[in-house]
């Protein structure tokens, strides 16, 4: 069993229902791992989960795994020439400081990863962010939209991908009306006309080359709300598909986090 809450907490429905016991899943989560609670007081976690969660070997806690990761990545920006990166990434290069914006909002680093931004410097954001200015290919975004399970390795690795992140910021959004004006307002989300017949459509930047596309479908005579997060065609060259996911349950996270906080 995973040492980890939060990799037993990706795999729960996430649902908060108390039907364990505890009062929300990341609880249950953190009481299995501590060998509190056995998974199988869980009676909604489905049996291919189980069973992907009884295979995974033991893990360092998230973390040190995350430092460690983050050490490894520094180490490889030493030999990054940022002026070069900066021109593939869709950044800015100036004495010594390459800044790149991340949902509308800059982020700065020095040759050995020192950085300076307003953002909370969570492990969803630096691991990505120093990711991509090491190894994206740095294309320029087509327009084509793909589902996360067409990107590479996307299906494969996550498929628990549209619970962990689409189906909480549908729920946000549910519950928040407002949630694609303060996208817009906050993160310099921009909204465009809607796609794929959805009712909303916004385009969010968190990395320059990164484009996604949130659309949102309101509940309608009994047909349940639904949302989709679309990537260029693109976005498994500029980013692996570990960053692409880390993005997105981030961002999923910090919204509902943002939400709870200011209503
Ligand atoms: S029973 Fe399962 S889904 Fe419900 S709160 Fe507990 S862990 Fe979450």
């Amino acid at each position: 069993m995973p040492a980890n809450p939060l990799a037993i907490f990706r795999h729960l429905e996430q649902s908060n229902c108390r039907e364990c016991g505890e009062k929300t899943c990341l609880a249950f989560a953190a009481a299995v791992s501590i060998g509190q609670k056995n998974l199988s007081a869980c009676p909604r976690l489905s049996a291919a989960a189980r069973a992907v969660l009884a295979d995974e070997p033991p893990q360092v806690p998230a973390s040190q795994h995350g430092q460690q990761h983050v050490e490894r990545l520094k180490a490889e920006l030493r030999h990054i020439d940022l002026r070069q990166a900066a021109e593939r990434c869709g950044g800015e290069y100036h004495n010594g400081w390459l800044t790149l914006y991340i949902l509308g909002k800059p982020c700065v680093t020095d040759q050995n990863g020192n950085l300076r931004t307003d953002l909370h410097l969570n492990y969803w954001l630096v691991s990505p962010f120093l990711t991509y200015i090491i190894g994206s290919a740095g294309m320029a975004p087509s327009g084509a939209w793909l589902n996360f399970r067409d990107l590479p390795g996307g299906m494969d690795r996550y498929p628990h991908f549209r619970r962990q992140a689409e189906e909480v910021m549908r729920g946000l959004a549910d519950r928040q009306p407002g949630l694609f004006a303060d996208l817009v307002r906050i993160f310099s989300a921009k909204e465009l006309p809607p796609h794929f017949g959805a009712d909303i459509s916004v385009l969010l930047l968190p990395l320059p080359k990164l484009p996604l596309l949130l659309s949102y479908w309101r509940a309608d005579e009994g047909i349940a709300s639904e949302l989709h997060i679309h990537f260029d065609e693109t976005a498994g060259r500029n980013l692996d598909i570990d960053s692409i996911h880390e993005i997105c349950t981030g961002m999923a996270t910090m919204f509902g986090r943002l939400a709870a906080r200011h209503g």
